[in-house]
């Protein structure tokens, strides 16, 4: 049986998840959206905590200011905030040199500098805000198995549902760095291995972190230790993402947890405290991906599967959802002058809007960590010069500050306010 949706979105991660809300709210009811996901979503809730969704990984996630944004005007910003740390500062510095940068968001006349969430439940809060809309048709779990042009726009064969072929007006590609369909569609990526690993663990301290971020460069990649809300009484836990050379890495996820955390205790140093658990290790392999084609005529390609990057500067997911808000926006205006929802000129005005800010953040994120780890001398004279300038040079520390809150880009063209709002 063949069944037409105007637009379809393959992957229900945290991009899908923002993507299908996103449109649900910009577009009007006439325009049909599914969501296709592989993996069993979490039921609507009743009442009560909800459970964690499996298809999103143990990981946190740092939101910066832009998403905090998006968030607000999808309206999931305030479901959200139970599950949201606040970075209330940011301490730099790079192991065994002179050079350390503290950026505090009260310099600036702000709440937070960004917030982390578990991946876990900021996929929970999407998918049950998703429910509560109830404009998206949910499929799940499905996967969509294969996509080819067709005369309105793409065929699709659907594993898992109850039909198996769709044909739709706009296929939205939002299954991951990995991503099937975009082989499917022979569409090049360029890949460039950073022949790292980041290693990803929970990890409690004796003392609080009060709300502060820890980016810690090292001769073998940057350690980040991010905030997370405590999970019982007196608990203090923060979020490693340490970046190692593959063997290390795989090495430090095997050991005892004793000579893991002796290990990283050793890096890090006592700044918290000693450190007395770590949860569960998992590694990543760390590349650059960037799809050589994001739009054709009826498809884009979204989140990871459109630019995977380095986790250094906690980048991604921001850069992804300043996409999915974009795209969106274009979408809802090309569909109220009457343009079909697949047209390749619609698709094309989104990607020239958003390249210049794909191109910048992936800039700042592939470059960042290699000019910390450089062992040339009169580099590293140069980064602690410019730690120390952090400090010593507001506009520079300014500068630093609204990147890493995506705002160097959330600013431009777009005529959203960087400073001054950034309360509550
Ligand atoms: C260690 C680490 C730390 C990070 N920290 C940050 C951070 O602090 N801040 C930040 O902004 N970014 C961060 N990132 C980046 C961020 O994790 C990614 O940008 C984000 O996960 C991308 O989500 P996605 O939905 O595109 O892909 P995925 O999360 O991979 O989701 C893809 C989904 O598609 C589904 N799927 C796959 N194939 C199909 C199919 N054929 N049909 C239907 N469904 C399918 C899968 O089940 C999955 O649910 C980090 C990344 C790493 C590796």
């Amino acid at each position: 049986m063949k069944t037409y949706r105007d637009i379809v979105i393959a992957g229900g991660g945290m991009v899908g998840a923002s993507l299908a809300l996103q449109l649900g709210a910009a577009l009007p009811e006439q325009v049909s959206i599914c969501l296709v996901e592989g993996y069993p979503l979490p039921a609507p809730l009743a009442a009560g905590k909800p459970e964690y969704h499996p298809s999103f990984d143990a990981r946190s996630t740092a939101l910066s200011y832009s998403s905090r944004v998006i968030y607000e005007q999808m309206g999931v910003w305030d479901e959200l905030q139970e599950w949201l740390c606040p970075i209330r500062s940011i301490h730099v510095s790079n192991r065994g040199r002179f050079g350390s940068s503290l950026l505090q968001a009260a310099d600036y006349g702000w709440s937070a500098l960004g917030y982390v969430v578990e991946n876990a439940w900021l996929g929970n809060a999407l998918i049950q805000a998703l429910y509560r809309q109830g404009r998206v048709e949910i499929i799940s779990p499905a996967r969509v198995v294969a996509a080819s042009p067709a005369r309105q726009g793409m065929s699709l064969r659907v594993e898992g549902a109850g039909q198996e072929v769709f044909d739709t007006g706009l296929l939205l590609v939002a299954d991951g760095a990995t991503s099937g369909l975009r082989e499917q569609l022979g569409v090049a990526v360029q890949e460039k291995s950073y022949r790292q690993h980041a290693l990803v663990a929970n990890v409690a301290f004796a003392q609080a972190h009060n709300g502060c971020a820890y980016e810690r460069f090292t001769d073998q990649g940057p350690l980040a230790l991010l905030p997370l809300l405590s999970s019982a009484p007196g608990e203090h836990r923060s979020a490693l993402v340490w970046t190692l050379p593959p063997a290390q890495a795989r090495d430090l996820q095997a050991c005892p947890p004793e000579a893991f955390l002796q290990t990283l205790q050793d890096r890090f140093g006592y700044r918290l405290g000693r450190m007395s658990q770590v949860g569960e290790r998992h590694c990543y392999p760390l590349a650059l991906m960037q799809s050589s084609e994001q739009v054709r005529q009826a498809v884009v390609v979204m989140g990871n599967a459109a630019h995977a990057l380095h986790p250094v500067a906690g980048q991604g997911f921001n850069l992804a959802l300043r996409d999915v808000a974009e795209l969106s926006s274009v979408i809802a205006a090309g569909v109220a002058r009457g343009q079909p929802v697949g047209d390749l000129a619609l698709l094309q005005r989104y990607l020239r809007r958003q390249l210049p800010d794909q191109e910048r953040t992936i800039q700042f994120s592939h470059h960042l960590p290699g000019l910390f780890m450089h062992g040339d001398p009169i580099l590293g004279l140069a980064r602690d010069l410019a730690l120390s300038g952090l400090d010593i040079l507001p506009p520079l520390k300014r500068e630093f500050v609204r990147y890493a809150a995506g705002m160097a880009s959330a600013n431009d063209g777009r005529g959203e306010s960087a400073g001054g709002q950034h309360n509550g």
